[in-house]
């Protein structure tokens, strides 16, 4: 038996990093998966990567029309949604002096104002007993030099799962945050380029930081995401799951 099993999953940002190994380990669980991106080709690929019957559906979480779209498409397969993973997210290093309107307006409007609707137009949707899991960081409550918009946004996540968990608990629909440390992704390795060497001291400088002494692994995500998806949570909501080697109690 899967933790999941029956269970309809949408994960978005998923076609690589941590939304990629969650959606895979969603399918392995039993659920039917669909995995959003903007980009076709790395969408198909994503799909052949889940496997099963995984569906992926290019959508732009900052695009309201296209989240209509998604849900309509969810609702005509599926009928229901029974977990949200609302995981796509964009970050960057930007020292607060050179931050324009263009990346603050960006970041906000795929981290902040893409989750926010995510999870509204697929309110109806959820059934009783769904679980709704927001990808936010240890970020939301550090101060970071350079990442203060990115971080802000990641505080709003934190405050999203705790104002809905609130708000929806009478819909018997959970909420919860994970609050990852640094993960071994393409996102994470991207601030340090194509270069291996670079890539190996930006993970070892990460690591110096972190109380367990090493970035973490995607599966590491994936397994909290099970366990808040599943009915193992049944009675878990507002909660904010670190993932991150003990990051944010230093
Ligand atoms: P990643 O860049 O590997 O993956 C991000 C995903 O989001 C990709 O699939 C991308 O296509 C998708 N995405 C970006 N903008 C989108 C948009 N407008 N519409 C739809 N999809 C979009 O990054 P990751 O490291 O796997 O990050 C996943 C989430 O985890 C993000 O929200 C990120 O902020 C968060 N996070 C990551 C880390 C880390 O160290 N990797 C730590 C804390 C939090």
């Amino acid at each position: 038996m899967g933790q999941l099993d029956g269970k309809i999953a949408l994960v978005t940002g998923g076609t690589t990093g941590i939304g990629l190994g969650a959606a895979q380990r969603f399918a392995r669980e039993g659920a039917t998966v669909y995995v959003t991106g903007r980009r076709k080709s790395e969408l198909d690929a994503a799909v052949a990567a889940i496997g099963a019957d995984a569906v992926g559906v290019q959508s732009d979480v900052s695009r309201l029309d296209d989240l209509d779209a998604l849900f309509a498409t969810i609702r005509e397969r599926s009928g229901r949604l029974d977990v949200l993973f609302a995981n796509a997210g964009v970050g960057g290093v930007t020292g607060f002096a050179d931050v324009t309107e263009e990346e603050y307006e960006r970041t906000f409007d795929i981290n902040v104002k893409g989750m926010f609707f995510t999870v509204q137009k697929a309110l109806p949707l959820l059934p009783e007993g769904a679980s709704v899991i927001l990808t936010s960081s240890t970020n939301a409550s550090q101060g970071i030099p350079a990442m203060s918009v990115y971080s802000a946004t990641k505080a709003a996540a934190r405050n999203f799962a705790r104002s809905w968990a609130a708000e929806l608990a009478g819909r018997k629909i959970r909420v919860n945050s994970i609050s990852p440390g640094p993960v071994e992704t393409p996102g994470l390795l991207r601030f340090a380029g194509d270069d291996a060497d670079a890539q190996r001291e930006l993970k070892e400088n990460f690591a110096s930081s972190i109380p367990m002494g090493r970035v973490g692994h995607v599966d590491e995500v994936a397994s909290a995401a099970v366990f808040l998806a599943s009915d193992q949570s049944s009675f878990t909501t507002g909660a904010e799951l670190f993932v991150d080697g003990g990051l944010a109690q230093v």
